[in-house]
């Protein structure tokens, strides 16, 4: 099997399972208990938090831990609106968000909230002056992502996060494709989320940092965990894992973006040389080393995707299954390509295991699978 999927999830690294065993296992106590299990499960969570705030060079106790990407941002955008709500009803999203966010404010459209959805040029960058143009007096929530989960590709986040002081709105940036790959700095904003499966951490845990002085209201009631602001208990086990998630990704960020970025040019390479009708989607220079999303001319990305999954590698689409019918990429839809471009996309994302005879054996794989569907 070749798992050519990492911006999806990533295996969890063993060296952070080693650290995660104790905590589901022997050390089991509930974090919120006042005896002596309690304590060591607290004192865990609290070096935890201490590890991420540390990296993401933000005080701990404005870091909330969450269930992921998903909850970060639903808690970002909802807690910001419900706790704003009588300085406008507005909100502005790049058009490329994760569902996180796009669903989080649908949702909110029943509570009179309007949305407006910032377009990317054709290579997926939002920029900063579409942003600007977007905000109005009412706009009380703005959230670009860090980097394009279907793309790759990295957004001008310090650019837009000035913008958005400037005009007092509160800035979300969702660094769940980032994290562990690109300095936390690189992408200031008032909020931030983060998820720990996509740096070799544990499915299920992740967390939001919220600038000290926002006001936002919790997204989840209950006991008194995360100050208040997020009931229910604490996965002691994903905080220790994630927290030695985040520092193994930091300290071998650089060698493994250059490790994956040259298998990831080397298949990029062996792709357009081996295989006519292929195309590059979104800029090629500001993207992340995983990333090679790729258009394949009179191809249905979804037949190259199973074709690739009966020979044992593992890629991803940019189109969604809803209610039974597919819908296509919103991302690449909002790029402006056209829809034979879109249709025929296909996401490969490589990470830290894989290997360059995997990367060959793809090549034939995929060189026999566009063949065969062009027929
Ligand atoms: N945001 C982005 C950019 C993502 O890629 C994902 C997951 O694919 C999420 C949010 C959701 O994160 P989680 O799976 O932790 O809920």
């Amino acid at each position: 099997m070749i798992y050519l999927d990492h911006a999806a999830t990533t295996p969890l690294d063993k060296d952070v399972l080693k650290k995660m065993t104790p905590y589901l296992t022997t050390t089991y106590g509930n974090a919120s208990s006042q005896h002596a299990f309690g304590r060591e499960a607290a004192n865990a969570v609290i070096s935890a938090r201490d590890g991420i705030a540390k990296i993401m060079g933000v005080p701990s106790n404005c870091l909330y831990f969450t269930s992921g990407g998903t909850e970060a941002g639903n808690t970002a955008l909802k807690g910001v609106c419900a706790a704003n709500r009588n300085k406008g009803k507005h909100i502005v999203l790049s058009a490329i968000e994760h569902p996180a966010l796009l669903s989080a404010a649908e949702d909110m459209r029943a509570y009179g909230y309007e949305l407006t959805l910032v377009k990317p040029d054709g290579q997926g960058v939002v920029s900063a002056d579409s942003v600007n143009k977007a905000i109005r007096p009412d706009t009380v929530f703005a959230g670009v992502m860090s980097a394009n989960n279907e793309t790759g590709v990295i957004q001008p986040i310090k650019d837009i996060y000035s913008v958005c002081k400037e005009r007092g709105v509160f800035f979300y940036c969702d660094c769940v494709q980032t994290a562990g790959v690109l300095p936390f700095a690189h992408f200031p904003a008032d909020g931030v989320g983060f998820s720990a499966h996509k740096f070799y951490g544990p499915k299920g845990f992740g967390g939001l940092y919220m600038r000290p002085d926002c006001r936002f209201e919790r997204l989840i009631s209950g006991g008194k965990q995360e100050r208040g602001l997020r009931g229910g208990t604490t996965y002691v086990a994903g905080a220790v894992g994630a927290a030695y998630a985040l520092e193994k990704a930091v300290a071998n960020a650089e060698e493994n973006n250059k490790k994956v970025a040259a298998l990831r040019d080397y298949f990029i390479k062996c792709v357009v040389t081996e295989i006519e009708g292929v195309s590059l989607n979104g800029d090629s220079y500001r993207r992340l080393s995983s990333n090679a999303n790729l258009s394949f001319d009179g191809c249905d990305g979804e037949q190259i995707l199973f074709a690739l999954d009966l020979k044992g590698v593992a890629v991803s689409t940019g189109s969604a299954c809803s209610a039974g019918a597919v819908t296509s990429s919103h991302v690449l839809t909002a790029m402006g390509l056209p829809e034979s471009r879109v249709k025929s996309a296909v996401r490969f994302t490589f990470g830290k295991y894989n290997t360059q005879e995997e990367v060959d054996q793809t090549v034939v794989i995929l060189k026999e699978a566009v063949a065969r569907i062009r027929g």
